[in-house]
C-alpha cells in the first residue's frame, strides 16, 4: 500500500528490550498494510522470538533500519507523531488516536510528507525531550487505572487508524506546500535564539522555557520551504545588522 499510494510512513520504536514485541510490531504493520519498521538502539537483537512472532511479516523484521539514536531517526522526516499512555508536563498538540484532525490526515496523506510514528520503550515510555522533538502527540484511549498498553497492542491501534485514515479517499490530498524536515526546524530554532540572544530578549539561565515554546510554536506552524529561507534570510539579515 506504501509504495501503490506513495505514502512513507516508519514505525519507530525507540530502545525496545523485547524481541517477541518487535516481532508483534512487524506482524500488525504488516497486517495494516505497510512495510517500514525503525529501531533506535534496540536494547536486544532481533533473535528467533521475533522471527517467530512476526509470523508472515519477516520481510519486515529483515528490512527493519535501525538508527543509533533518537535525533537520526527523526531527522528526514517532516511529520512526526509521538504516542504516550499520558498528557506531559508542557501541553503539546494532543489527538485521541481515533480523533486526529483533518489538518493532520491531510498532512499524512500529502505526498511530500515523511511521517514518523514513534513508540517508547516498554518500560518507561518516551522521555519528554523526546516527545518534544514530535510534531504532535497520539494517545489510545485507556482505562484510568491501567491505561498503558503492550507496545506492539499500541501499535496494532495505531496502525489501524493511520490505515483508515490512508484509505478515506474523503480526505483532500492535494497539499502543493512542500513542509520543511525537522532537521531544518531545529536550525531555525538556533538561528532564532541566537537573534534572541543578541537583542537581549533571552536570557537562557532565567527563562528556560522560551526555546521550548518557540520549538512548539514552529512545530506547529509546519513551514514550507520558501516560508523557512524568508525567515532564515530575516534572522541572517538581523544578526549582520549594525546602526
Ligand atoms: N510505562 C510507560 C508506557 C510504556 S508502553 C509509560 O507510562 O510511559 C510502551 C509504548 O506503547 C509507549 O511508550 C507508547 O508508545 C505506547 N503506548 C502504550 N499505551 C499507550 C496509550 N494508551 N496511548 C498511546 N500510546 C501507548
Amino acid at each position: 500500500m506504501n509504495k501503490k499510494n506513495n505514502i512513507d510512513i516508519e514505525f519507530i520504536l525507540v530502545e525496545p528490550s523485547h524481541p517477541g514485541n518487535i516481532g508483534a510490531c512487524a506482524r500488525a504493520i504488516k497486517n495494516m498494510g505497510f512495510k517500514k519498521l525503525a529501531l533506535v538502539n534496540p536494547r536486544k537483537k532481533i533473535t528467533e522470538e521475533a522471527f517467530h512472532r512476526a509470523k508472515s511479516a519477516k520481510d519486515i523484521l529483515e528490512n527493519t533500519v535501525i538508527y543509533k539514536s533518537f535525533d537520526l531517526a527523526i531527522g528526514e522526516k517532516n511529520l512526526i507523531l509521538a504516542t504516550s499512555a499520558r498528557e506531559r508536563t508542557i501541553p503539546w498538540p494532543t489527538f485521541y488516536v481515533d480523533k486526529i484532525s483533518d489538518e493532520v490526515k491531510r498532512q499524512i496523506k500529502t505526498k511530500t510528507t515523511k511521517t514518523g510514528i514513534v513508540f517508547g520503550r516498554e518500560d518507561n515510555g518516551l522521555s519528554n525531550e523526546e516527545l518534544q522533538k514530535c510534531h504532535y502527540h497520539l494517545i489510545i484511549p485507556a482505562s484510568e487505572e491501567y491505561s498503558s498498553l503492550n507496545l506492539s497492542h499500541a501499535l496494532q491501534i495505531v496502525a489501524f487508524e493511520i490505515r483508515k485514515i490512508v484509505f478515506d479517499n474523503k480526505i483532500l490530498k492535494t497539499e502543493v506546500r512542500e513542509v520543511v524536515s525537522n532537521l531544518e526546524n531545529e536550525k531555525l530554532l538556533e538561528h532564532l535564539m541566537e537573534v534572541l540572544k543578541k537583542i537581549d530578549f533571552y536570557d537562557p539561565k532565567s527563562s528556560k522555557q522560551v526555546k521550548t515554546r518557540i520549538d512548539r510554536l514552529i512545530k506547529k506552524t509546519r513551514l514550507d520551504k520558501i516560508e523557512m529561507g524568508i525567515l532564515r534570510g530575516f534572522l541572517s539579515k538581523i544578526i549582520d545588522f549594525e546602526k
